[in-house]
């Protein structure tokens, strides 16, 4: 057990490296993050920072001799410069969890042998791939790139196959995906502490505008409730497969044919943020928890019904128009450029 007082080393400097400090101080610890950013709005709220590469393996060693646990709140850190923090450091989620889901075909083919069912996919390394993906799966249909893509970024939709012809394919992996043609889309957000005790959040049903999550609700519709438990049933075999500690997301598209996998987050994330008062005991704290190896807290509902929404680019301004209503919960992230696109907070509401 790692108890409070000692230091939880984060690697990422965004919003969700914040919110996970935000909850170790409330549990004692201190946090020191590593981030390559010179401004990191997590770093803020930290004992201590390190700007530093993900591939600077000496810097990395020196941060992780300082930590007693390090964590990931962004899982594009390569897997194998992070030998550095496991010499020194215990890491957690574990390295096997960041391989496998920062890529797309290792996350596809990882869940497909545990039963999971994806929309249909290949890989796609030129245009003669891709000419054959779209002949295969047709259109439309969603070419990713396989690392790295956040947010809708790095992905394009394919309508025919003149497209996927005149398309000018970056030079990186990709995968071509069919488009699925859902109801409604859902995460299961799950922790496991470091016993393989496995608690669930309620799921929230997500609504996406422009490929950025834009609200998450609890409840979530009748539909979405009908396919939570064999979304759970595969979310807690992939964290059983992984030896998993910490907070697992994975997110699905609710259809008439049952849950489609579309992908997982080996951290805690957005569609979760509702936990932080909408449930017992927030992802943050138990991602805390889990990792330090302490007790889980209860993860019910704290309201009859929970909404999140998103604060994207100039949403931000909005703040004291949101604080004038006492019901809201404002969350700001501390960004200092407000950019289109980019998440500066959330507003939560609870429905008692
Ligand atoms: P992703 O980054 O892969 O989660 O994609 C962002 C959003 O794009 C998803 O939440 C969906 O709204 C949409 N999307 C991604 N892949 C597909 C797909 N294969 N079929 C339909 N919509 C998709």
């Amino acid at each position: 057990m790692i108890a409070p007082g000692e230091t939880i080393g984060i690697l990422g400097g965004g919003q969700l490296g914040r919110m996970i400090a935000l909850a170790a101080a409330n549990l004692g610890y201190r946090c020191h993050v590593y981030a390559p950013e010179a401004d990191s709005i997590a770093a803020d709220v930290c004992a201590a920072f390190t700007q530093g590469h993900y591939d600077d393996t000496e810097k990395l060693a020196a941060f992780a001799a300082q930590c007693a646990v390090v964590t990931y709140e962004f899982e594009n850190v390569a897997a194998t410069p992070l030998e550095a923090v496991t010499g020194h450091a215990r890491l957690q989620p574990p390295a096997r969890a960041l391989e496998v889901a920062q890529d797309r075909v290792n996350e596809k083919t990882f869940v497909e042998a545990l039963g999971g069912r994806p929309a249909p996919w290949a890989k796609v390394d030129n245009k003669a791939d891709l000419l054959a993906a779209v002949e295969r799966i047709g259109t439309p249909g969603i070419l990713k790139t396989r690392r790295d893509g956040y947010d809708g970024k790095g992905q394009w939709r394919i309508m025919s196959t003149a497209d996927a012809q005149a398309l000018d394919l970056p030079t990186k992996p990709l995968i071509y995906e069919g488009f699925v043609t859902f109801e409604a889309e859902f995460s299961v957000i799950l922790v496991r502490g470091a016993d393989g005790d496995v608690r669930f959040w309620d799921s929230a049903e997500n609504v996406h505008k422009a490929g950025i999550l834009d609200r998450s609700t609890v409840p979530a519709s009748p539909l979405i409730l009908t396919q939570v438990e064999e979304a759970r049933a595969l979310a807690k075999q992939v964290a059983d497969a992984l030896d998993y500690v910490g907070v697992l997301t994975l997110e699905f598209f609710a259809t008439d044919a049952g849950p489609v996998f579309n992908e997982m987050a080996p951290r805690v994330h957005n569609s979760g943020h509702w936990t932080i008062e909408g449930a017992l005991t927030s992802q943050f704290e138990n991602h805390v928890r889990a990792i330090c190896g302490l007790p889980l807290g209860s993860t019910a509902l704290a309201a009859k019904g929970v909404v999140m929404d998103n604060l994207i680019g100039d949403d931000a301004h909005d703040w004291p128009k949101i604080l004038s209503d006492p019901a809201n919960h404002l969350h700001l992230y501390g960004k200092e450029a407000v950019r289109p696109g980019r998440k500066m907070g959330h507003v939560t509401r609870l429905v008692l």
